[in-house]
């Protein structure tokens, strides 16, 4: 676990803890892996890890069975020393940790033998975690008191759970909400389709309108994830409709796509170079007569002015 898992916020012996009583143990962090699925859905994680726990022989005290830790003579309990010193400013009072109890106020005379005195042992321990539904990456869960046990029967800190969500192949995530990029094909496009798309519950069909434009948005509603705080409610599944246009074409394919083209008045049915094949074959429909229509957009804008 040595990667995972690491002591997070310092030692609780460091600043801020108050004199006299022990520390509380450090803060822990575990960083969890989950699925994409497993965080749309929630999940019950077991982990395990090494922390420091309080010590079973001398129940955190340090002090061997049968023996009491005692008030320390030096500090009387208080954990601190002051120090008062003369100067020519007048009096100075220095106060600091009392170095014979480290500041704990207690002395342990004869320290139990299995934590040698510190009250805690290193221990394996196994947690289950419950993952919310809707957790995303760099979360936190926080876990009171699962930390480690603070030296001496100290208070504990608590257990950081940081989660990991594996991204999905397809799709992409922003918090609620899920997109797809769906490819189509220029037929499919003005033609319509049914198309399977991912979603977190499984492939699902999806319509594709006759006339569908690039960059059309076809939103499938609660199909995304589920609110972290709102129970129920759920984000959308963002469908975003590429047209891709084909780069390469096969002769069959290249004469249907002209012969769309001369019906659209795009392109002369008398050209020369093309006129290998479509109309003397004979299959297909015959092409209509190949006047020149003027549909370009500045020839509109000529008509329009004048
Ligand atoms: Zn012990
Ligand atoms: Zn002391």
């Amino acid at each position: 676990f040595g990667d995972l898992f690491d002591a997070f916020f310092g030692a609780g012996a460091g600043t801020g803890t108050r004199r006299g009583r022990p520390p509380a143990g450090s803060d822990l962090r575990y960083d969890l892996r989950l699925t994409f699925a497993e965080a749309i859905s929630g999940a019950d994680k077991e982990i395990e890890f090494s922390a420091m726990a309080s010590c079973d022989t001398c129940t955190g005290s340090g002090a061997e069975p049968g023996t009491t830790p005692v008030t320390c003579p030096q500090c009387s309990g208080t954990g601190e020393v002051r120090q008062v010193r003369s100067t020519m400013l007048g009096q100075m009072v220095n106060v600091t940790a009392c170095g014979r109890c480290r500041g704990l106020g207690r002395i342990v005379e004869s320290p139990c033998k299995t934590c040698r005195g510190d009250g805690r042992v290193e221990r394996k321990r196994a947690l289950r975690v419950a993952v919310p539904a809707g957790i995303d990456e760099g979360h936190q869960i926080r876990l009171s008191g699962e930390g480690e046990a603070g030296p001496r029967g100290g208070p504990p800190g608590n257990l950081y759970v940081v989660t990991h969500v594996e991204p999905h192949p397809q799709l992409k995530r922003q918090e609620t909400e899920l997109y797809f990029e769906l490819d189509v094909s220029i037929t499919q496009a003005s033609l319509g389709a049914r198309v399977s798309v991912p979603t977190p519950d499984g492939e699902e069909w999806v319509e594709v309108r006759p006339g569908t434009q690039p960059g059309t948005e076809i939103r499938l509603r609660g199909k995304g994830v589920p609110h972290l705080r709102r129970s129920g409610a759920r984000g959308d599944l963002h469908v975003l409709v590429d047209v891709r246009v084909p780069s390469r074409l096969s002769s069959r394919q290249r004469e249907l796509l002209e012969e769309l083209a001369v019906e659209s008045g795009e392109l002369a049915e008398d050209r020369d170079d093309g006129a290998d094949g479509s109309a003397t074959n004979g299959s297909g429909p015959a092409p209509r007569s190949g006047r020149r229509r003027k549909s370009g957009i500045r020839d509109r804008l000529k008509d329009a002015i004048s």
